[in-house]
């Protein structure tokens, strides 16, 4: 496998074990008083963000640096894409620097395909439009697989702005493919046009659904990706579709409530559900440096010794 385009290039349920077991090592690698391996020592790998991401970027970030490859920053915002430089020839600067894998984040749904096409260098999708968000689906299955002890026969109720996830369309793909069984709950106008050929189920029932999920996992209202009115006021969605304390009594005692961030307070949750002990969001954002640690390696690292300490330089 050379790029990490879609979940669908993890082929099942074989590889995206292949990718939580490699993420179980990573974890202890994490949690050792030097959380360094040399795995990715003489590799570089650069970020070519043309959208916002805190954790996405940061966690690339980490993970690769917790693997000691050297890491290449691109801010779109401060580089010649402001004067007009074309994606295929910023692509193609950035390879000639010599990277060996370009991680990349765009507005438009199939960019970081197009930069693979382009470039000889491994690309990594970390979101493209309303696609796909691979490595978020992967960080995602690991959460479940850690504190549910596994996604086979788990119903998995995905609630929230469906149409313009990225999060959705990939985390339906790894969690289906692991044996789980989705319901996608939202109003009509949060939905894709069509559904076809996506293994889920689909409600506009909240409060009917809840008693029966293990997860709970919300979506924001990506208000940066709506180009009409499609729901008659947030509080009217908060009402019917917003995850508050009432409604989360509803559940399970062992289902957990799950968010890929940024979350909006308030709206799709709120602030108290956010903050409870099945709220695992944070463990989201912790498992997802492992988890990129898992990709990276996976895709780079072909041959290196997973887990061996990195040995310092004797400076003394
Ligand atoms: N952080 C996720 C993404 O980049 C979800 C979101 O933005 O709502 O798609």
């Amino acid at each position: 496998m050379k790029h990490l385009l879609s979940v669908d290039d993890l082929d099942g349920a074989d590889r995206i074990d292949e990718v939580m077991r490699l993420t179980d090592a990573f974890v202890e690698v994490s949690a050792r008083t030097i959380p360094r391996v040399p795995a990715l020592r003489g590799k570089t790998v650069a970020w070519l963000f043309y959208e916002d991401s805190t954790r996405t970027r940061l966690s690339f970030e980490t993970a690769a640096k917790r693997l000691s490859a050297d890491t290449m920053n691109f801010s779109v915002s401060t580089s010649s894409v402001k004067k007009g430089e074309s994606l295929r020839d910023t692509a193609l600067t950035v390879e000639a620097m010599g990277v060996d894998a370009i991680v990349v984040r765009h507005g438009s749904a199939g960019a970081p395909h197009r930069i693979a096409q382009w470039v000889g260098a491994t690309v990594i999708n970390a979101g493209d439009g309303w696609h796909e968000h691979p490595t978020q689906a992967l960080l995602d299955t690991y959460t479940i697989r850690d504190k549910l002890g596994g996604l086979a026969g788990r119903h998995i109720a995905i609630i929230g702005d469906i149409k313009h996830s990225r999060v959705a369309r990939s985390d339906v793909l790894a969690f289906t493919a692991m044996g789980a069984e989705v319901t996608l709950v939202a109003p009509p106008t949060l939905l894709p046009p069509s559904l076809e050929g996506w293994p889920v189920r689909v409600s506009h029932n909240l409060d009917a659904v809840l008693p029966t999920v293990d997860v709970a996992y919300l979506l924001r209202m990506q208000r940066e990706r709506m180009t009409e009115a499609l729901l008659p006021s947030l509080r009217e969605y908060t009402a019917c579709y917003g995850l508050t304390t009432r409604r989360v009594d509803l559940m399970d005692d062992k289902a957990i409530v799950m968010h890929p961030g940024p979350m909006n307070r308030g709206v799709e949750i709120s602030a108290e559900v956010a903050d409870l002990p099945r709220s695992v969001i944070v463990d989201q954002v912790r498992n997802g440096v492992a988890v990129r640690m898992a990709v990276l390696y996976l895709l780079l690292g072909a041959g290196t010794d997973l887990v061996a300490p990195d040995q310092e330089p004797d400076r003394s």
